[in-house]
């Protein structure tokens, strides 16, 4: 039987608030019916003091006029409350879920993009909390929703690799085997290119860590080469020898958008093999637009919101989700798959392997629910050079899913688990 919720039409935010409740039915997998009589509804939400729900309308009137900092938002602690001082739980979850902290946001970066210590979860230091999750539970423990609250899903694994660069390895590792003395990792470094097996295209070697674990991946191709893109033409037989020995085996490709101007659909055609997905090189997008121009590519998932300099939730939430155009007051015609964990976050800030794994495995057991991890490592974090310790630590964690009960998923599952448009594709009008 469905939920039957009545939003009163008054409601200014009447489109988020009932987005929102789309957001909770997937989340819990229950059918909800919107219903045009609140004396016929399981609960109701109205402007005034009857409504099951504070929403804010004080909040919207701010985003309407363009004022999206969460200093604006969050005045004591993550939480949005209405005029009265009420908690607002669902345009908290809005906020969040859509990453508004982020519209219009300043930035010192030099690509531009959203920056970790511009967030409430630097200033909150929550970047690795689930809030949106907290805050559906605790909708859920309203009288009504009460059968529900308890459940839950098994996190889940979704193991990713950007490929920027096959040929950097003479420079990069052939450096460090020189600065460490080995003549003899040097020869062999040089020698590998020289044949044309540079150590860096190495899908083979990754896929087999992933298979003796039961795992599938998906590769994320450059199609642009130059000094900021790929290092390799993708057209090159080498790489379509791995693109098409990924496809033959089960694993899956995707794009990996370049800084380059070439647009989605040109690269896209580019790429020649069937994909759902993609990632911007170097996450480099912006919201709104990432979102309007993704969906313009007629693809159907990106993973590519995640933090350059902290592992965690960008927008404090585990599940893949349909982002909400806020232009047009309707939702997005695709998923996104937050991506929370990246090999070189962990580099540059130089933390010990052993460190970043017992980090890693605290946070994934405080996480056994409500996530699909997206976990991005390069393919040249898998030579032992430079990156000394990343494999083995991409083993261990892979080990440690498979026998803590962390099963894996792929795009094509993602995209048939996540992708719901008919859920939000409701009458406009009630
Ligand atoms: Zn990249």
């Amino acid at each position: 039987m469905s939920l039957r919720i009545f939003i009163d039409p008054s409601l200014s935010s009447f489109r988020e608030v009932r987005y929102v409740f789309q957001i909770i039915s997937g989340n819990k997998n229950i059918d909800i019916a919107f219903v045009h009589d609140g004396s016929n509804s399981d609960f109701k939400i109205t402007p005034g003091p009857e409504s099951d729900f504070a929403v804010s309308s004080a909040f919207y009137e701010k985003i309407r006029h363009g004022k999206f900092n969460f200093e604006e938002h969050f005045i004591n602690g993550c939480l949005i409350r209405d005029e009265n001082g009420k908690e607002d739980l669902i345009s908290t979850i809005f906020y969040c879920i859509n990453s508004l902290q982020e519209y219009q946001s300043a930035s010192d970066d030099g690509l531009g993009r959203f920056q970790y210590k511009n967030s409430y979860q630097y200033k909150y230091k929550n970047v690795l909390v689930n809030i949106v999750q907290e805050l559906i539970d605790r909708i859920c423990e309203h009288p009504r929703l009460k059968d529900i609250s308890k459940r839950n899903r098994k996190s889940k694994i979704f193991l990713t690799h950007d490929i920027d660069s096959i040929h950097g390895s003479w420079k990069e590792d052939g450096f460090h085997a020189l600065k460490k003395l080995q003549p003899g990792k040097f020869l062999s470094v040089m020698l590998n290119a020289a044949i044309g097996r540079p150590d860096w295209l190495n899908m083979d070697k990754v896929m087999k860590i992933e298979d003796e674990n039961g795992f599938r991946s998906t590769f994320y191709w450059l199609l642009y080469k130059d000094k900021r893109n790929a290092d390799y033409h993708f057209k090159s037989r080498s790489i379509q020898n791995q693109v098409a020995m990924i496809q033959k085996n089960g694993w899956e490709n995707g794009l990996h958008k370049s800084l380059h101007s070439t647009s989605f659909r040109e690269e896209i055609a580019e790429l020649g093999v069937d994909t759902n997905g993609n990632r911007f090189h170097y996450l480099n997008f912006k919201l709104p637009e990432g979102y309007s121009v993704i969906e313009g590519s007629g693809l159907k998932l990106d993973t590519s919101l995640g933090f350059t300099e902290h592992w965690g939730f960008r927008n404090s939430y585990g599940l893949p989700f349909m982002p909400y155009c806020l232009a047009e007051a309707r939702v997005h015609d695709f998923i996104e798959v937050p991506m929370q964990v990246m090999d070189r976050t962990f580099f540059t800030k130089r933390i010990p392997v052993s460190e970043i794994k017992k980090e890693l495995i605290d946070w994934f057991e405080k996480n056994r629910y409500n996530a699909v991890f997206s976990i991005n490592f390069h393919n040249n974090f898998f030579s032992e050079l430079k990156y000394a310790g990343y494999a083995e630590l991409y083993k261990s964690l892979l080990s440690y899913f498979r026998e803590s009960g962390f099963e894996p998923t792929t795009q094509k599952e993602l995209v048939n688990e996540f992708y719901r448009p008919e859920k939000f594709k409701l009458a406009d009008n009630p």
